[in-house]
């Protein structure tokens, strides 16, 4: 069986921990791989070489950080579609999902070589008599990023360039399902001049996400996963002294209005729904259809389906399997209980003949209609390609529907009524918002995040807030001597 070793002080590294997890190929079931899981003293020897690498990195030139992150950028889009491959053969998202988000990532690539820029601090000059005040912003020193399984490349991406073309060296730990794409970035940093110990990827679970959470030499935590654990991670990490952004679950809604285009909203719901299988963050599980368009819209989301090829990733399908066979039946579960709550299951997707060989972890498309609130298949992030349809009476009831919700995530709003768009980005409490695009991830000079119980923090993902959480302010009050000495004053300064 092969087996996936972290990478660290730019080398795969195995450590002393002798516990592994299975990685699976989830088209066809069966187990491919099985990857090292640190053990904490593992994390402590990889955490004591990072911190060594921070010291010398730091001192390193924008000039210098800014060529390395070039040449990552360049090296990153070569070797894309191996990074995609992997991603799809241990994730299963199809090979041109996969893709894009290996894209999507690079553009932060792109947007970390402007560091430079992004680093400039405010100079005022003559504040008072002979003094100039500025701000500067220095590197934290080591970080921790811990991302999720949906995204293996596109979420440590997220916040890898920034943290280093900030001066901080990064441990990675990827999740345990698919943890190649972690190793290949890393490989191509290491590749593009990244000094040996500014990019470490550790491998693990619990047991390393704990020992990074409290380790006193982990500065700050970038943490990308479900809200249970999202929670956890920013209650332990801020208790123990540590700057920490934790990006949690989502439940996104997709608000229809009756003067939408009804082809358009179709074609949307089926992307953003069952895009990746449902497996992102951003995914629409949530359609709110205004009275009276909700047969209509169904229809047309019915008949798109049935268009849709389900099957291995590598066979040019729309959509792939599920992670896990354990995932797989808890999204099937939670088709039963709507069923059984009441709900109209118009595509079943548990009925799907997958093209692909083996025992992979398949759920088909699944379309829910007349879905009410109290329904499990409503409440919970389900994480899935399910779809659910709850009809409201009118926009204020849609909008009642998803500011009573406890994730705020992502939203969308489709209308050809400029001032119910405009009235609904205003009124929406939710972090990003979609007017006729069903999925809204923001570019990378903007900052990505949710509000509610979908960000705990305060910083957002990329952007200014990403160098901002990357960073500490200082502020420099000096002053050169001319001879207009003061004399003695103990007075609190005051400018003259
Ligand atoms: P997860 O919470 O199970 O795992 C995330 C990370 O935490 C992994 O690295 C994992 O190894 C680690 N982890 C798991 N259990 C832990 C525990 N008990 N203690 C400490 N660490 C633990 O999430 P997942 O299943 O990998 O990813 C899917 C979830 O991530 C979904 O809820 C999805 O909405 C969310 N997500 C959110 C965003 C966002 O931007 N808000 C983006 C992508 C994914």
């Amino acid at each position: 069986m092969r087996t996936i070793a972290h990478f660290v002080d730019g080398k795969p590294y195995s450590g002393a921990g002798d516990r592994t997890a299975p990685v699976y190929d989830p088209a066809t079931g069966a187990q491919q791989a099985q990857v090292l899981l640190a053990s904490s003293a593992d994390v402590d020897d990889v955490v004591a070489s990072a911190v060594t690498a921070a010291a010398a990195w730091r001192n390193s030139s924008l000039a210098a950080r800014q060529k390395v992150l070039f040449a990552a950028r360049e090296l990153i889009a070569a070797r894309a579609p191996k990074i995609a491959e992997a991603i799809t053969a241990e994730h299963g998202k199809v090979l041109s999902d996969a893709a894009g988000e290996v894209q999507r990532g690079l553009e932060v690539v792109e947007f970390a070589c402007g560091i430079p820029h992004l680093l400039k601090g405010g100079f005022s000059e003559g504040v008072s008599t002979g003094v100039d005040v500025y701000s500067i912003r220095q590197p934290l020193g080591v970080v921790a990023v811990i991302s999720p399984f949906n995204f293996p490349s596109m979420v440590p991406l997220w916040f890898v360039p920034v943290a280093i073309a900030a001066g901080n060296a990064v441990v990675l730990k990827p999740s345990e399902k698919d943890p190649t794409a972690a190793v290949l970035i890393a490989e191509a940093f290491a590749d593009a001049g990244l000094p040996p110990g500014v990019l470490n990827v550790v491998h693990g679970d619990k047991e390393a996400v704990d020992r990074l959470l409290e380790h006193p030499d982990i500065k700050a935590v970038s943490f990308v996963g479900s809200t249970p654990i999202a929670r956890y991670v920013y209650e332990t990490g801020t208790r123990n002294g540590k700057r920490v952004q934790a990006l949690g679950g989502a439940k996104n809604h997709m608000l229809v209005l009756p003067d939408a285009d009804l082809d358009l909203a179709a074609d949307a719901a089926v992307n953003a729904g069952f895009g990746s299988a449902g497996e992102r963050c951003m995914a629409i599980s949530a359609l709110v259809a205004v009275d009276p368009i909700g047969d209509e819209l169904v229809a047309k989301i019915k008949e798109r389906i049935a268009t849709l090829r389900t099957g291995d990733g590598r066979r040019g399908c729309d959509m792939g399997p599920l992670v896990t066979a354990a995932h797989r039946d808890k999204v099937a579960s939670y088709v039963a209980a709507g069923a059984e709550a009441g709900a109209d299951v118009v595509v079943d997707g548990r009925d799907v003949t997958p093209d692909a060989d083996g025992e992979g972890f398949f759920l088909g498309p699944t379309l829910i209609d007349n879905v009410t609130p109290s329904m499990s298949v409503y409440t919970d992030e389900i994480f899935g390609p399910v779809l659910s349809v709850v009809r409201v009476p009118s926009y204020e009831a849609g909008l009642d529907l998803i500011n009573s919700n406890p994730y705020g995530n992502g939203t969308a709003i489709f209308t050809n009524d400029g001032g119910a768009a405009r009235r609904f980005q205003y009124e929406v409490e939710v972090g990003m918002v979609g007017v006729n695009v069903p999925i809204p991830v923001p570019m990378a000079y903007y900052s990505f995040g949710g509000w509610k119980a979908s960000l705990f923090g305060d910083s957002h993902a990329h952007g200014a807030e990403g160098v901002h959480f990357f960073t500490r302010g200082k502020v420099v009050t000096s002053r050169w001597l001319d001879p207009s000495h003061g004399g003695l004053n103990l007075g609190f300064p005051q400018h003259t």
